[in-house]
Formats: structure tokens, C-alpha cells, sequence
């Protein structure tokens, strides 16, 4: 949390978006804060994070939501991205387990930059490929349920389930800090 003063209660949550290469983070993104989709989106140059604003409670509540720059193909996410976030979206690619067997990986990364208790949901993406999916609804829900994060599978393309996965994540961290 950034700011709060008496009057007019605001919240400012910092949120990261991890996981391997091209599984989709930044067309999650843009699909939440935008409601834009690229077929042929390029690492990200530029942006560093995009601001969503919502309503808890009566309550101002600001997203700022990060992307990184294309940096994970290198493995080097700086601790910067990290700093001072309350909530992580960690994705993979529901049609490529390689990304699903990454999810360790980045969550230990995760632990290893974040001084606090972060809320996490684990988002299975590109759903809307059923006919080539490579890691199954189960397999996703339980590798959540035993590292406690939330779970939820997602497509960027077709919009489903985005608004949703960014948005228990928010209300997760207004809920701990309110
Ligand atoms: P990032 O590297 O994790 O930021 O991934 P991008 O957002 O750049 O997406 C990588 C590729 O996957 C792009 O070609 C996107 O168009 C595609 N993509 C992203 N999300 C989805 C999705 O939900 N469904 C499908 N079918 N393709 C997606
Ligand atoms: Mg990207």
C-alpha cells in the first residue's frame, strides 16, 4: 500500500506479471487494462507498467501492474521488478508444459526478491487452445492448492477469465492490508 490519508481513503498496489517467455503476460495485460490483443506481440519496449483503477468497499483502489521487457528469455528479471510488490500473477502456457515446469522456478524467484507476504495466483493461459493442451485443469488446481496460491486458467485472446485472475489478486491484497 502507497497511500492513505483520512479523507477519501486511496490504495496503490504494486502487482508483477512472471512466467517463461511467451506464455502471454503481456497480452494478459494488455487485455486488462486495455482490453487489446496482439497476435504478434513483440517483447515488450517501453512500457513498465499500466495503471487499472477500481472500486472496494467505496474505496479507490489503483493497480499498478508491471510487465517485464522480454528480460525472462534471459533469465534476468531484475530485483527491481520485484521490489514493493504486494501481488503476482505466474503464468504459464496451458499448450507448452515446459512453461508449466517452470512455475517452481519462478516462484522461488519470487521468494527470494519479495519482503513480504505476496498474494499469488497461478494462471494457467491460452485456454482457448483445448485441442493442443499440454498440462491439465487438475494438474494446474493442484500444484496450486500445495504451494496455497490461487488458481485460475485464462485466455487473453478470448478474454476469458482475465478480468477475474487480476481482480482476486486485488481484492486479496486490499483484504490483507484494510
Ligand atoms: P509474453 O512473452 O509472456 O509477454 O507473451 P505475449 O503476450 O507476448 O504472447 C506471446 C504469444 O502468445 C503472442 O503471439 C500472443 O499473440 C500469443 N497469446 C497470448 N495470449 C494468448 C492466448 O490467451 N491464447 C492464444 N491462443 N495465444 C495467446
Ligand atoms: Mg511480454
Amino acid at each position: 500500500m502507497d497511500s492513505s490519508d483520512d479523507e477519501g481513503e486511496e490504495y496503490l498496489f504494486k502487482i508483477v506479471i512472471i512466467g517463461d517467455s511467451a506464455v502471454g503476460k503481456s497480452n494478459l495485460l494488455t487485455r486488462y487494462a486495455r482490453n487489446e490483443f496482439n497476435l504478434h506481440s513483440k517483447a515488450t519496449i517501453g512500457v513498465e507498467f499500466q495503471t487499472q483503477t477500481l472500486e472496494i468497499d467505496g474505496k479507490e483502489v489503483k493497480a499498478q501492474i508491471w510487465d517485464t521487457a522480454g528480460q525472462e528469455r534471459f533469465r534476468a528479471v531484475t530485483s527491481a521488478y520485484y521490489r514493493g510488490a504486494f501481488g503476482a500473477l505466474v503464468v504459464y502456457d496451458i499448450s507448452r508444459r515446459t512453461t508449466f515446469d517452470s512455475i517452481p522456478r519462478w516462484l522461488d524467484e519470487l521468494k527470494t526478491h519479495s519482503d513480504t507476504t505476496v498474494a499469488r495466483i497461478l494462471v494457467g493461459n491460452k485456454c482457448d487452445l483445448e485441442n493442443i493442451r499440454a498440462v491439465s485443469v487438475e494438474e494446474g488446481k493442484s500444484l496450486a492448492e500445495s504451494e496455497g496460491m490461487f488458481f485460475m486458467e485464462t485466455s487473453a485472446l478470448d478474454s476469458t477469465n482475465v478480468n477475474k485472475a487480476f481482480e482476486i489478486v486485488i481484492r486479496e491484497i486490499y483484504n490483507s492490508v484494510s
